[in-house]
């Protein structure tokens, strides 16, 4: 018996033969699956739903066609049109409504998330303000987000895009160095830009660069030095730059610019820049600082680690250029913030709780085979332990799973009947296999399609 015998049916979506499926639905010579019916009809309601909701919102536009903004004492900027600049609206959220989306995606990081959350609402005021009186000049609200790797700062800052529906790019500053050095040229992020905003200059002008691990191009010490300093102030000068605003021509595919290449003028006077970095060390300045009124007993003694009372919460602009940042970038970086460690439970949280938690996720993936998914409650926790102690932070999370999950993964596309996969506790601590349960009436469970179609 082979792939291609005549004699048996065959799911003409799936491919699938009658003994290997629960029904087999056939009409003339065509026929449908059990699962295959089970697909369209989740696609039909999915449909169904999509179209409700539109006709829905059609609805509530037309009944209601100037919604009033939800925080009265704020007035709403949207669908200002400037008079002076040629730049396109943006579907500007209050404060409240920004952090309430934020919300949704990043778990804790309550301060992080408000502040933030404000800075972006008055940078694009400032932008789509139609205000000319030119002697009150509102400066750029740039953010310096402080805290340990994988506790969301990069995350923030792409939610933070998401949300606002404005260009985003990433920059490691690591790989930045002045024009004329062998890396990356520091304009080549505003290619990164330019490309996230599908070459609209217009739009990657207010567009959000998100500067990765800003502390590790700190100057080593607070002494300027007389050689050249390629991979630290020197890119900082670079950074400050376009950070402060200046008009900079960029070859629109990347790379070093050379004489005869056409060029792109990005003005990078409304781009708004995060920065954001671990600053390991700075907690010591820090404590120095504050501890130095109050050593002996008694004193307050407080670590990075103290959740509530974050020593980085102290961190003063002075703080951040002892640690080897030039002034007039802290300057330019006028709102500092930080962000918490995450504990088990915020790591148990995110895991399964904002909209596209872990869990979630795969949920999603395993329904694509009909196949219900689950991780046990002690087992999050026990997953959250283990990424704690890798000291990543949440990125830890994703490996630990997968690494559980690989070998189901690749077996179950193939299998027929199964209903359900769970991740136990025992899968945590003892890798063991995770549960795998099947429909009763399921009778070839064990022998995949794969092995069958090699056979024939
Ligand atoms: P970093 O602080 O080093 O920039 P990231 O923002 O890149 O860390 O975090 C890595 C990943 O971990 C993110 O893509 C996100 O999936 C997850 N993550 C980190 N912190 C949070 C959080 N507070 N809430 C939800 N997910 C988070």
């Amino acid at each position: 018996m082979g792939i291609n015998d005549k004699n048996i049916k065959r799911c003409n979506f799936c491919g699938r033969s009658e003994n290997r499926v629960n029904s087999l639905f056939s009409s003339g010579e065509y026929n449908i699956c059990d699962n295959c019916v089970n697909i369209c009809y989740k696609m039909l309601l999915e449909s169904l739903e999509k179209e409700r909701e539109e006709e829905e919102k059609e609805k509530e536009k037309r009944s209601n066609p100037q919604p009033k903004s939800k925080v009265p004492e704020v007035p709403s900027v949207k669908n200002i049109q400037p008079k002076n600049f040629s730049i396109k609206t943006v579907d500007l959220k209050t404060p409240k409504e920004i952090k309430a989306v934020l919300d949704e995606y990043v778990v804790g990081q309550d301060l992080a998330k408000t502040t933030l959350a404000v800075s972006v609402y008055n940078h694009y005021k400032r932008i789509l303000s139609t205000d000319d009186d030119d002697d009150v000049e509102i400066q750029k609200s740039n953010v310096l987000l402080l805290g340990p790797t994988g506790v969301g700062k990069t995350f923030l800052a792409q939610t933070l895009a998401k949300t606002l529906d404005v260009p985003f790019a990433i920059a490691d500053a690591t790989t930045l160095t002045e024009a004329g050095y062998v890396g990356d040229d520091v304009e080549n992020v505003l290619v990164r830009l330019l490309q996230a905003a599908d070459y609209d200059v217009e739009a990657a002008e207010r567009g959000i660069i998100y500067v990765d691990e800003i502390d590790k191009i700190a100057r080593k010490s607070e002494n300027t030095s007389i050689t050249r300093d390629v991979s630290g102030e020197g890119v900082q000068q670079a950074l400050l730059k376009i950070v402060e605003g200046t008009v900079s021509n960029v070859p629109p595919q990347g790379g070093r610019k050379h004489p005869n290449q056409e060029c792109v003028q990005i003005d990078t006077k409304n781009i708004l820049f995060i920065c954001g970095g671990a600053f390991d060390g700075l907690e010591q300045e820090i404590l120095k600082r504050t501890q130095s009124s109050g050593i002996g007993f008694g004193a307050e003694i407080v670590t990075k680690k103290d959740g509530e009372s974050n020593i980085f919460r102290k961190v003063t602009t002075q703080d951040i250029v002892k640690f080897g940042i030039v002034p007039e970038l802290v300057g330019r970086l006028p709102i500092i913030t930080v962000l918490d460690e995450l504990d088990e439970e915020a790591l148990v949280n995110i895991l399964t709780k904002p909209k596209n938690a872990l869990v979630k996720q795969y949920k999603k993936l395993f329904s694509y085979d009909n196949v219900e998914f689950e991780i046990e409650q002690d087992a999050l926790v026990e997953i959250a332990r283990k990424t704690l102690q890798q000291k990543t932070g949440a990125r830890g999370l994703r490996s630990i799973v997968e690494k559980i999950l690989m070998d189901v993964m690749f077996e179950i596309p193939s299998q027929v009947g199964v209903k359900k996969v769970t991740i136990t506790v025992d899968c945590v601590m003892n890798n063991a296999k995770p549960l795998v349960e099947y429909y009763e009436d399921s009778s070839s469970k064990d022998i995949p399609l794969v092995e069958e179609k090699a056979n024939s």
